[in-house]
């Protein structure tokens, strides 16, 4: 049961000289932290600098996940951080464990391949329950229903400048559904099938392909091969009625069925990548460039002075993976840069 599913601070416990936008002008949206008790020194970390650099000025609640209960010494050292609501869930044992139904003989070897090829977490059954919690089930978790936008963080990541403006708002005013901040290439071992599966959804579902969609930040070849792009999504500020959506549900169930996510390694990076950039218009993908942010080894900084300075960033701007060689961003770009060209005939 969830149990420990509960409301640590109501909004109206705010203390009175906190004065934050008003209930109208802010989002339907709460900030995600799947975690584990062992995590609790990142954790503070990261929600301290979210705090201070975002959510101090907006008070959107916290959600915080994990599969087993957190302990009170947890939420004690949690909850302290901050007056916006704060909730702690528990995520039910069928969105979390290995189904039945997957042969574990075969999964088994396929860990065993992968630890000896020294894949990173090429071995973990955890790893794996992570990566397919976050495909296609945290946004079903009771405490998160009533939320339509989320901001996922992760222990240790950095945050490194002033956000003065709400995200969410701006999500919702010019219609984003996925906003990210780094994106690169997976490696290779961790999906050797997964996109013979998704040219076989596509196949038998051409309904749910937008005609302007962003296959071509994914593919050199309009589909034939995946280049391996995908945006990394420790960080996601994104709409979870896209994932509540009929075609992502669709799609999740495909590879769900596959059984990719255990024999395999599929990861909820490249599953998201890929839906958000063939089920919809590629403009409702967003590249957040004002927002410095770092989960090791990678970060980015905003490379323009002027955003850099008016968000007082703690990064180097020339230290940046945006245009470094295992980036994405400039086939992201260039969805948009070709089509000026087209529209201005240059
Ligand atoms: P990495 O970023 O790919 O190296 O993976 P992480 O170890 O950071 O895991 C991704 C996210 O899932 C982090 O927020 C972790 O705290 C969380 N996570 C990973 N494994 C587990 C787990 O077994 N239980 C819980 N509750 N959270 C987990
Ligand atoms: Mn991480």
């Amino acid at each position: 049961g969830h149990t420990e599913n509960h409301d640590i601070y109501l909004d109206s416990d705010l203390p009175s000289h906190i004065q934050l936008p008003p209930k109208e002008t802010r989002a339907n949206a709460t900030l995600v932290f799947l975690c584990r008790n062992d995590d609790l020194s990142g954790v503070v970390s990261t929600i301290q600098q979210v705090e201070d650099r975002f959510n101090r000025k907006f008070g959107y609640p916290w959600v915080l996940l994990n599969d087993e209960p957190f302990t009170d010494y947890f939420k004690g050292r949690v909850s302290v951080l901050t007056d916006a609501p704060m909730t702690f869930g528990l995520v039910p044992r069928e969105h979390w464990v290995q189904p039945d139904w997957i042969d574990e003989s075969k999964a088994e070897s396929a860990r065993r391949m992968m630890r000896m090829q020294g894949v990173v977490y090429g071995d973990s059954v955890s790893y794996r329950n992570m990566c397919r919690f976050n495909s296609g089930f945290f946004f079903k978790h009771e405490l998160l229903q009533p939320f339509r936008y989320y901001w996922r963080v992760e222990p240790g990541i950095k945050l490194y400048c002033d956000l003065d403006y709400d995200p969410f708002v701006f999500m919702e005013k010019n219609k984003k559904t996925y906003g990210f901040t780094i994106t690169f290439d997976e490696i290779p071992k961790t999906v050797p099938t997964l996109w013979d599966s998704v040219k076989e959804f596509i196949q038998e579902h051409p309904e749910y392909i937008d005609k302007n969609n962003a296959m071509d930040y994914l593919s050199e070849d309009h589909g034939m091969t995946w280049n391996l792009c995908h945006f990394w999504s420790n960080f996601e500020i994104a709409d979870m009625d896209f994932w509540r959506g009929e075609a992502y549900q669709a799609f999740f169930d495909f590879l769900e069925a596959k059984g990719g996510f255990y024999y395999e390694r599929w990861g909820d990076a490249p599953v998201h990548s890929i839906a958000a950039a063939l089920f919809q218009p590629k403009d409702r993908i967003h590249f957040f460039s004002d927002i410095g942010y770092r989960h090791d080894p990678f970060q980015h900084c905003p490379r323009g002075y002027a955003e850099w300075q008016r968000g007082k960033c703690a990064c180097d701007r020339h230290d940046t993976f945006d245009y470094a060689g295992q980036s994405c961003l400039w086939r992201f770009e260039d969805l948009f840069y070709m089509e000026r060209r087209n529209e201005t005939g240059a």
